[in-house]
């Protein structure tokens, strides 16, 4: 390809509204560019890098056993009214209505659709297990599409399903699908971690998730710096600090706190640790109000608290007005004394004692709390957020936290889908059996964005080889004057063509600086330099996008040694 022939429009100024490096990167490089909010379109350099990893993704399912196949993009709303899952997915479903006002949703996801599907084509135990995947458009309304193609409302997703006639061959195929993920973003050439996660409105009960490792990243990953225990840290066990409830010590008391509020404050005002002290957080429960406690020094957990059936989802903290009314009290000063609530504690507050807590009185606090002796609890729970030095759950070291880019997640969803939609088949001995079932998600786009987060510089992005929009770029200097340097550039054009190469020749009438920004901006891996000086020597000057350090190569070696520098 020559450039004069593509479409390469750089920007040399970082886009406003850009806040990651991968957004700004994409824009700048110019492989993407917005509609509107949380929509894009790919460029033709763009969309290269796009088909490499679908490609790669393709390839690594296929050999996994999965179907591919294509499912449409809008769903019948009626669908999801057998599963009963629109509440879930609640503002992220983008509803929209035919000529004849039947209602649809564009697909966030397709596991009603595919449900469907089986339902009517697959009868027998004979015809499973089967995997069924599509590449395709999505659409998720976020609340805030933000970091580019990394969180758009418009996105393409390979999602897989696979059906089964029992647990086990559900796990087979689980596994299967793990090990092709693995496969997949080792090719693509990015360091990532696979994690226990959280199910969260897909539902089922296990589910891993694939976490492209950079600081960007919008989860935290706990990981157990000595065994193999990983999990987000919305999902991620966090085990009880203290052993065994120690008898109290203290007798209770009540202190002024005039003004103190805050957690800091309070402790600064009573010249205490945070690990002395308690927070108590009221949330609307399914049946009444409920009281979430945590140390002082935890953050609550929402996902852990959501997944309570005591509190109410979707999780949402009661306001100031309805905290009066239940505790008689502004928030910074709730205690857990007789509050008239269903109180539900961390396993640490549960072992703790001479503990510090608000009197549910403005501008008081308790010391010398204790439970049974001055309060109850009504139930203990894992609360918190595991926190970096925290024994791993798995008995096996410590809790280390990296920064990770969610670009897959597997489930194994059992049931739920082929229950609530009568997805049948007859089993061995005759008799109707629901099919377990399997769900295995994976951003195509989000991919694209986590490589550049993770492989880039100053100057600009360093395409890791195997989704490079182009292996190779030619760059002559003095291509329009120097007759020399044109042919030559021309030879070598058509080589490497001829050798399968997918190599780019700068054409353009640019000056040779503004060329050698733009390219180490668009990180191609593989730089020639093509110039009369070098020429006279008879050699190439050739160099890597990740290490920018210029080589000299004979002319009549180049062609191989470049064929043996790409990977195949
Ligand atoms: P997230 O927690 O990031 O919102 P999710 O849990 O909603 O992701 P899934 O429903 O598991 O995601 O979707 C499968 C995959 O699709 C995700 O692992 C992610 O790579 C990708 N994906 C999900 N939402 C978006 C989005 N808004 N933009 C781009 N990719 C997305
Ligand atoms: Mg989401």
């Amino acid at each position: 390809m020559r450039t004069t022939q593509f479409h390469i429009v750089t920007r040399k100024e970082t886009p406003q509204d850009a806040e990651i490096v991968s957004h700004q990167l994409m824009i700048r490089a110019g492989l993407i560019r917005k509609l509107g909010a949380g929509l894009y379109s790919w460029t033709p350099l763009g969309f290269r890098v796009l088909q490499k990893v679908e490609s790669i993704i393709r390839e690594e399912m296929n050999k996994s056993g999965g179907l591919e196949m294509l499912m449409p993009a809008v769903q019948p709303k009626d669908l999801w009214e057998e599963t009963g899952r629109i509440n879930d997915f609640g503002g992220q479903l983008l509803a929209i209505h035919d000529r004849a006002e039947r209602d649809y949703f564009f697909g966030p996801t397709h596991e009603e659709v595919i449900t469907d599907f089986v339902r009517n084509e697959i009868n027998s135990y004979k015809q499973l297990p089967i995997t069924f995947y599509q590449i395709q458009t999505k659409f998720r309304d976020e609340i805030r599409p933000r970091f580019g193609v990394m969180r758009s409302r418009e996105f393409i997703m390979k999602d897989a399903y696979s059906f089964h006639l029992s647990k086990e061959s559900l796990v087979e195929t689980y596994e299967k699908m793990r090990q092709a993920y693995d496969n997949i973003i080792n090719r693509i050439g990015l360091k990532f971690r696979c994690v226990l996660a959280d199910s969260g409105a897909i539902g089922g009960s296990g589910s891993q998730e694939f976490h492209v490792i950079a600081d960007s990243g919008e989860d935290a990953i706990m990981y157990s710096d000595s065994g193999e225990y990983a999990a987000n840290i919305e999902k991620c066990a966090a085990v009880s600090l203290i052993g065994e409830r120690q008898a109290p010590s203290m007798d209770l008391q009540k202190v002024e706190t005039p003004s103190q509020k805050t957690i800091e404050e309070v402790v600064s005002h009573l010249d205490v640790e945070k690990v002395q002290t308690i927070k108590t957080l009221l949330v609307a429960g399914v049946d009444g109000p409920v009281a979430l406690v945590v140390r002082g020094d935890h953050q609550l957990n929402e996902v852990k608290a959501n997944n309570l059936i005591e509190v109410a989802s979707p999780f949402r903290m009661l306001d100031d007005e309805e905290i009066k009314t239940v505790a008689g009290c502004d928030a910074g000063f709730i205690g857990i004394k007789s509050l008239a609530a269903h109180i539900i504690v961390d396993q640490t507050v549960a072992n703790m004692s001479d503990f510090i807590c608000g009197a549910c009185e403005n501008g008081f606090h308790y010391i010398g709390v204790n439970w049974e002796r001055d309060a109850q609890f009504h139930q203990i729970a894992d609360l918190r957020d595991a926190q970096v030095g925290d024994p791993s759950p798995d008995g096996q070291g410590t809790l280390q936290m990296a920064r990770g880019i969610e670009v897959g997640h597997i489930f194994q969803l059992g049931n739920k889908y082929s229950k609530a939609m009568n997805a049948v088949v007859l089993n061995e001995k005759g008799q109707s059996q629901a099919m377990e079932m399997g769900c295995y998600g994976m951003g195509v786009s989000r991919m694209v964005a986590a490589a550049i987060e993770q492989s880039h510089d100053e100057k600009g992005i360093i395409w890791p080889e195997a989704i490079a929009p182009f292996q190779v770029v030619l760059l002559p200097m003095n291509y329009h004057k120097s007759e020399r340097v044109k042919a030559v550039t021309h030879d070598l054009y058509q080589s490497l063509i001829g050798q399968g190469v997918e190599v780019i020749l700068d054409d353009r009438k640019v000056r040779p600086g503004f060329m050698m920004s733009d390219f180490e901006l668009l990180g191609i891996p593989h730089q020639i330099i093509i110039g009369d000086r070098a020429l006279d020597r008879n050699v190439f000057e050739y160099r890597q996008r990740k290490d920018m350090q210029n080589q000299d190569i004979a002319c009549d070696k180049m062609l191989t040694f470049i064929t043996e520098h790409i990977c195949a």
